[in-house]
Parts: C-alpha cells; sequence; structure tokens
C-alpha cells in the first residue's frame, strides 16, 4: 500500500484532511482521549520513542507512522499511591506532601 492510499484510507476512516491544521480543539480532543490517536492525523498508528524526566516533568516523545509527524505528551507527577501502607499523598504544591484518605 502506498503512502498515498494509506492518507486516503485514514481521512475516510478519522474523516478529517490529514493537513488540516492542529487546534485547540484538537489537543483538548486528544488528551480527553488519552492521546490514543495521531493528533495530526488521527491515525492509531503511533509509536512511543521513550520518555525523559525533568523534575515534576515527564515528556513522553510519539511518532506516526502516517504522517511522519513527531510530538511530545508532558506529564506532571501530582500523584503517589504506596499500596504497601495503604497510603496516597497529592502533591499541595508548597512544603511538601500532605496525606489524604485512601479511597
Ligand atoms: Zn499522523
Amino acid at each position: 500500500m502506498t503512502d498515498d492510499r494509506v492518507q486516503d484510507e485514514v481521512e475516510r476512516e478519522y474523516d478529517r484532511d490529514i493537513d488540516d491544521p492542529v487546534t485547540q480543539e484538537k489537543a483538548d480532543h486528544y488528551i480527553e482521549m488519552g492521546g490514543l490517536h495521531c493528533i495530526y492525523c488521527g491515525s492509531s498508528h503511533i509509536f512511543d520513542m521513550g520518555c525523559e524526566w525533568d523534575g515534576m516533568m515527564m515528556y513522553q516523545s510519539i511518532h506516526c507512522y502516517v504522517c511522519e509527524h513527531d510530538w511530545t505528551e508532558n506529564y506532571l507527577l501530582i500523584e503517589i499511591d504506596l499500596p504497601d501502607t495503604n497510603q496516597h499523598f497529592e502533591y499541595d504544591g508548597q512544603l511538601g506532601l500532605e496525606e489524604v484518605p485512601y479511597v
């Protein structure tokens, strides 16, 4: 299958133009869906290229095999679960960690 045929198939399957610009609306949808499809073309043929940590942030690199775009998902470390001691902590943004009831 040629790249053009793959692109046509993706555009039919996801009902979108592969060359449409990424908008805030598309970005919100991408995040709400958990990043399962390419933010550019909508394809599910995306690949996790690995991640890097920097302080509280994690940067997840993603590549799309259909449109060949790359992007990064940025995660913030804000909660910790400790199953051995049945504890759950949420970052309070100030002096340290505050214990909250385990759900
Ligand atoms: Zn794509």
